[in-house]
């Protein structure tokens, strides 16, 4: 196995190792890290918080940095994400996506609607719940037989619009949904999946579905969120507002795990409303305070910025950057989308030679599978962004 390599400090975009070498981060942090590191306004914010208070719990309490986070979250999701529960990490809010889903059915008098529709080539996190809506093969289902809940796959979505593939979801989605609870996605990028990009008519063929067979319809946005792909949702590529939303990795900016799971009034009045009159569940740091700080100052740090005209300009910069990569052998695709650059080769990576080409070129990059790829802070300078992209063609050739 490879050594970690021991980062000592970071600031801007750039990680200090202990020996001195410094890399520019070209993963964020696995994509959560999009103002950079050591940003002011969030230190500060985090600074002040620990003045009051770093934690309380919120059963039967409650705060001012939890009551805003919600509300700015509620402002600032498609229109209808009026309720937000915190939870800890992108996993749990997965997690409780899926338990909304399954006591909102039981609640309006479907109990048997317990199965979950999703497509091939997701990635929803580690814990149970979430793993059963990975790719059953990636996702090494056949490891955890038994215990994983066995869901329904369609196949993975295309590229771009295609007649029989719609068929095929619309087809999977009326012969299951008798037994399914709602269907849950990624919009548009399949993230820890494959990095694929998918037609944004997929998302809005899938919201009709669900309302013609009563499903509720959860978008994964835990990785597309806070604007990556040039929308501040991935769900505006289709101008579509799920019933459920979850949120995590950029949400403090990449400073710690904070997740929360939004849903639409309908989903909350009619738990509230079933027979255990409350949602069950209730973990120890939910709307931790200090968190909740490190995500209103990125919010902040977030709507105050040009964060469009920034995610654009690295959009243009990585499509420019990683081209040449195309004519490289061994590569077998090419692919950018917002502050998302990926190489994709003809055979799995070699992950030590990758990072040792990349670590060479002053850059910080994670490879895996058949994936080379880029997630850079919004904030990564056209300088930065040039020496990233030169690393990635660099390593896909060597
Ligand atoms: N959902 C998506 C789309 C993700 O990309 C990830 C993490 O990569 C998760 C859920 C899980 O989040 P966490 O690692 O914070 O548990």
């Amino acid at each position: 196995a490879q050594t970690p390599l021991p980062v000592a400090s970071a600031s801007g975009v750039r990680l200090r190792l202990r020996d001195g070498r410094e890399l520019i981060d070209g993963m964020s942090s696995w994509w959560c890290a999009i103002h950079g590191y050591r940003h002011p306004v969030i230190d500060a914010a985090l600074r002040e918080q620990l003045q009051d208070m770093a934690h309380v719990m919120l059963g039967g309490l409650t705060h001012e940095p939890v009551v805003a986070l919600a509300t700015r979250l509620a402002a600032l999701a498609p229109a209808g994400l009026e309720h937000v529960f915190f939870a800890d990490s992108g996993s749990v809010a997965v997690e409780v996506a899926i338990k909304l889903c399954l006591q909102y059915q039981r609640a309006i008098g479907c109990p048997g609607r317990r199965r979950l529709i999703t497509v091939r080539g997701g990635y929803h996190g580690d814990t149970l719940g979430a793993m059963s809506l990975c790719d059953p093969v990636d996702g090494m289902h056949s490891q955890f037989a038994g215990t994983v809940a066995p869901q329904v796959f369609a196949d993975r979505p295309p590229a771009t619009w295609d007649e029989s593939y719609a068929r095929h979801l619309s087809d999977v989605v009326a012969r299951h949904a008798d037994e399914a609870a709602a269907v849950v996605v990624e919009p548009v990028v399949q993230g820890a999946g494959g990095m694929h990009f998918y037609a944004p008519e997929i998302v809005s063929l899938l919201r009709a579905l669900c309302d013609e067979h009563g499903l509720l319809l959860v978008l994964d946005e835990i990785a597309t969120g806070f604007g990556r792909t040039g929308r501040l949702w991935a769900a505006d590529h289709a101008g579509v507002t799920p019933d459920v939303m979850c949120v995590g990795k950029a949400l403090t900016g990449g400073y710690m795990s904070l997740a929360a799971t939004l849903c639409a009034p309908h989903v909350g009045h009619a738990i509230d409303g079933g027979e255990t009159g409350a949602f069950l569940h209730g973990p120890t740091f939910m709307g931790n305070p200090l968190a909740c700080s490190a995500a209103l100052a990125s919010l902040d740090v977030l709507t105050s910025g040009d964060w469009r005209a920034d995610v654009a300009r690295i959009e243009n910069g990585l499509a420019a950057g990683l081209g040449p990569a195309r004519s490289l052998e061994g590569v077998r695709d090419v692919r950018t989308l917002g502050a998302i650059g990926v190489v994709q080769l003809s055979e799995p990576v070699d992950v030590a030679s990758v990072t040792r080409v990349a670590v060479e070129h002053g850059v910080w990059l994670r490879p895996f599978r058949d994936l080379i790829y880029t997630m850079p802070p919004y904030v990564t300078g056209d300088e930065d962004l040039e020496r990233i992209t030169t690393a990635i063609v660099a390593a896909a050739g060597a």
